[in-house]
């Protein structure tokens, strides 16, 4: 991949606002309506500053990175993340936070990719996006950007990031981004996480939401796993789902897990065609997730009927994970080199995404 660098540099020296590293991917935040297409297209982002002329009273050294091609978000790949977490720890130490401007209709996939990739991390990686370009006098790109960036450098009384976990910032909330959900197409909350609290909340000031920030570890270093395994799918429950349709998806060649998204607390038919199906593509080696298809509340394996030959059988719980959090999680967990225990790995919290039952 090619990239354009802009910088801009803080009016004292060594801002106190530390240095920022921004990536630009794409979406919305970044196009501008093209009247000859007819169509939004991404802008050039030498162009910010004349749209965003306030992001140089941040006092902060920034630099832009924008992708050659910036891409609607719709077109984001387990190898874009990949890409993404390998410029984060290229230029991990020369930089103290990282802004990732990105199209919203994906962010929470991303973000939730990046939390697994990125292993150590112990710096702000803050996503952000907007629902209009920047160029439109009513767009929340502006809002948005410049709170991200500020989040960014937040440093507590020890100089330590007050933020050191994948985020994603929108209209006002911090959320955890392994914890976020798009919810929203066309108001400016886009976003947002039904199971965990918010982080922090920008109004006249940023309020922090201290209990439930991940605490700063330490300047550990950062590795970044190099392979996410794409041999996983959906497999999205309704009623009077057919058996080719479960049968098909439970055949697809090499697939080695399934998230299925379940009713309520977990359950599903209990119809004995649907349970054997599920019951043979464990005895095949694939991993069943379950995970529910309510935004809030969680998965309680056996406390109907409708879910205990599930537990039985060996499906995982997903507990309060969201549908993003767990197919990134599955092709993490798959794309691991060596002897792993997928299972157990996928049924135990990583990185924040999910809270166990007690
Ligand atoms: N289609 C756009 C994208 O996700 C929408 C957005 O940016 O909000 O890239």
């Amino acid at each position: 991949m090619e990239y354009a660098t802009i910088k801009i540099e803080a009016e004292t020296d060594g801002g106190p606002g530390g240095s920022v590293l921004v990536i630009y991917t794409g979406g919305t935040l970044g196009m501008v309506f093209e009247s000859r297409k007819g169509q939004l297209v991404p802008f050039n982002f030498e162009q910010l500053i004349d749209k965003v002329p306030e992001i140089c009273r941040l006092n902060q050294d920034i630099t832009f990175l924008s992708l050659k091609e910036p891409i609607d978000s719709s077109n984001i790949a387990p190898e874009v993340w990949i890409e993404l977490a390998n410029i984060i720890a290229r230029n991990y130490f020369h930089y103290d936070s990282f802004v990732i401007l990105h199209g919203t209709d994906t962010m929470a996939y991303t973000a939730s990719a990046l939390s697994y990739l990125l292993e150590g991390l112990s710096k702000p990686v803050i996503l952000t996006g907007a629902q209009l370009p920047i160029g439109v006098a009513r767009s929340d790109a502006r809002e948005n950007m410049l709170t991200a960036l500020e989040l960014a450098s937040a440093r507590n009384e020890r100089g330590e990031p007050m933020i050191s976990e994948v985020c994603i910032y929108f209209n006002s909330y911090l959320l955890r981004g392994n914890r976020s959900k798009k919810q929203e197409s066309s108001d400016f909350d886009a976003f947002h996480s039904a199971n965990y609290p918010y982080l922090a909340k920008a109004g006249v000031s940023i309020e922090y939401n201290l209990p439930y920030i991940r605490p700063f570890k330490g300047r550990t270093s950062l590795t970044v796993q190099q392979h996410l395994d794409p041999n996983v799918a959906f497999l999205k429950l309704f009623p009077g789902i057919t058996p080719p349709v479960v049968k098909s998806l439970c055949h697809i060649p090499g697939l080695r897990g399934i998230v299925l998204e379940t009713f309520g607390a977990g359950n599903a038919p209990t119809a004995p065609w649907f349970l054997d199906e599920l019951q043979a593509a464990i005895n095949r080696g694939i991993l069943i997730f379950n995970v529910s298809q309510c935004d809030g509340g969680r998965v309680s394996l056996g406390r109907y009927q409708t879910s205990r030959q599930m537990l039985e059988m060996g499906v995982i719980s997903g507990e309060d994970i969201t549908a993003e959090a767990a197919i990134t999680k599955m092709m993490y967990v798959f794309g691991k080199s060596g002897k792993v225990d997928s299972s157990k790995l996928l049924a135990q919290e990583m990185e924040g995404e999910m809270s166990m039952s007690t």
